[in-house]
């Protein structure tokens, strides 16, 4: 248990999960020490005076109040990003790594704490609040290992063999602007900043307005850790006021958020003609093929479809099921959601915690109420718990969604999801590719290389084979995003790192120049071009 945050709900202490149970779990014991507060709140750049209330979605008392920044508080953010930027850039790439890979260790030893915050503003499971710290941990220790590789300069084939000396560098953008989601608050508002910082760069990040504590926790550890404290400017604010000052002045954008607000930056960011990664919606496929093992298909569709109660970018909303299996695998599948355990609560007892908002359970109970309308079948879940928190919808499974109901194609981003029987699996395949979404899939079969020749056939960034999202996700090797409307550009591996360069060529031409030498005249100069082209041909070079 952190030392911040006290009482009964916590890890260590009695398990609270189920019902909301005033007696053990009081509104008292989620409380935030006002001197934590004070320090986390003092990473934003705010001189506006005003301030916004952030609420615990497990109870919906208020957490803390935020400072709120003004546009010139952005322009002053990007000054001093910029005045940080130029100081690291000549910091050498193995003292930038050490600094990266403490903040491997931090993370891993103040997990708790990191948990204990992501909770009390996220709501969710304790399980699924892990995974963000290790998250970040995996990337810190990813990129602090593998920079030299990705960063170092390299030799390429100069246009004259020997006398033109070819060299690529990777020089930073510079001050990279950082707009990140309320849904993964700590990994979202860090992960995509490490790179940025080992490549060179200052960031400047805009957390979203309902998780800013995380993110700005992170933002100590990196200063912890030993990032300079300017290196990493925190700006708050609504995102329709604060996030196009961002793009005026960043000289790249990271977003990570919903397709619709990617379109937005996509434009503003070619009006300025600076780069930008988008990581945005899905409506994420899984196929169950006629030789799945379904008991693990159904263990891997309960964390597919609920993990953080389906508010995950990669989580499952449609499951394709083969004709063969189907009664099995929904038998299997039903049985282990009504199994889960709920709660809104701080021990590792829940299996699934609630919605963040009351938004989102409007989005949700909205989509549900549709479909059911509509005449689609609720084989589990399908209502609000409000006795176990204000915004709390159980994990929910219908059958018979057809393409009129709005949760046929639309992202729900919540804990829903509509199963399909197939009988032909070239017709699974085009119905999981059907639509504009093109994120994540999963495939569940016993015969891995024919899930990797089907994985091929789907139009999506990243693919699972019998697992739900975490292999490609927790790969950080691997590139993960979006193709079609769910993004542009990718985070992880090399990719991750070299949105964040400009490559700079340098050639260096030795003793004969480019042009006619002694005397020679222009067209004689052409007649050799002309040959040494055909003998280089010849010679089978590029
Ligand atoms: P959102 O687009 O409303 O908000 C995301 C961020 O953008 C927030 O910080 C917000 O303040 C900011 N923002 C909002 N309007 C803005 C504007 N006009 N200019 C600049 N910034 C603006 O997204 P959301 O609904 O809060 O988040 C959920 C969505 O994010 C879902 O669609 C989910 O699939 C997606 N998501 C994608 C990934 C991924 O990696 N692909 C990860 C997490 C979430």
């Amino acid at each position: 248990m952190s030392e911040a945050i006290s009482g009964p709900g916590a890890p260590g202490n009695p398990a609270v999960a189920g019902p909301h149970d005033p007696e053990h779990d009081p509104r008292a014991s989620y409380a935030l020490e006002p001197e934590l507060v004070a320090r986390l709140t003092d990473r934003v750049l705010a001189t506006t005076g005003t301030t916004t209330q952030v609420n615990s979605p497990i109870d919906g008392a208020p957490l803390a109040n935020i400072p709120q920044s003004s546009v010139e508080d952005v322009a002053e953010a990007f000054r001093r990003a910029r005045v940080a930027q130029a100081a690291w850039a000549r910091v050498p790439l193995e003292e930038r790594a050490q600094i990266l890979h403490r903040l491997h260790d931090i993370v891993l030893d103040r997990q708790d704490e990191i948990i204990d915050l992501i909770q009390l503003e996220s709501g969710k499971a304790r399980k699924h609040a892990f995974d963000e710290p290790i998250h970040i941990a995996l990337t810190a220790r990813y990129y602090a290992r593998t920079a030299h590789r990705h960063l170092a300069s390299e030799r390429r084939p100069g246009v004259i063999p020997v006398l033109t000396r070819v060299e690529v560098n990777r020089v930073p953008k510079g001050v990279v602007g950082i707009i990140s989601p309320w849904n993964y608050p700590f990994t979202m508002a860090l992960c995509d900043g490490l790179p940025a910082l080992l490549a060179g760069n200052a960031v400047v990040a805009k957390p979203d307005a309902q998780t800013m504590l995380s993110a700005l926790l992170g933002a100590r550890l990196l200063e912890e850790a030993g990032f300079p404290r300017d290196l990493w400017q925190v700006v708050a604010g609504p995102g329709r006021e604060i996030g196009t000052p961002m793009i005026e002045r960043a000289d790249y954008i990271c977003f990570t958020g919903s397709t619709a607000t990617g379109k937005l930056i996509a434009k503003q960011a070619a009006e300025r003609l600076i780069g930008c990664s988008l990581e945005l919606g899905g409506k994420n496929p899984i196929l169950v093929l006629r030789d799945a093992d379904v008991e693990r298909a159904a263990e891997g569709a309960v964390r597919a479809c609920f993990s953080n109660a389906g508010q995950l970018c990669v989580s499952t909303e449609r499951m394709f099921v083969a004709d063969q299996v189907y009664d099995r695998f929904v038998e299997r599948f039903v049985a282990r959601t009504k199994a889960m355990t709920l709660g809104a609560t701080l021990s590792w007892e829940a299996d699934m915690g609630t919605l963040i908002s009351a938004d989102q359970l409007e989005t949700v109970q909205a989509h549900v109420d549709d479909a059911v309308a509509r005449g689609a079948r609720v084989l589990a879940g399908g209502h609000a718990r409000p006795d176990l928190a204000p915004y709390f919808f159980e994990p929910t499974i219908l059958e018979g969604v057809t393409p009129e109901m709005t949760c046929f194609g639309n992202e729900t981003f919540g804990p829903v999801i509509s199963l399909y029987r197939f009988h032909d699996e070239a017709d699974a395949i085009a119905r999981a590719n059907d639509g504009e979404y093109g994120l994540n899939a999963a495939i569940y079969t016993r015969d891995g290389e024919r899930g990797r020749v089907i994985a091929r056939q789907i139009k999506c960034g990243t693919v699972n084979v019998n697992e739900a999202f975490g292999a490609t996700f927790a790969s950080i090797d691997a590139p993960m995003g979006g193709m079609r409307e769910s993004g542009m550009g990718r985070r992880q591996g090399s990719e991750g790192i070299h949105r964040y360069t400009e490559t700079q060529s340098v050639a260096t031409q030795r003793l004969m120049r480019l042009a006619p030498t002694l005397g020679m005249s222009e067209e004689t100069y052409a007649k050799a071009m002309t040959m040494s082209l055909r003998l280089m041909d010849k010679l089978g070079r590029a």
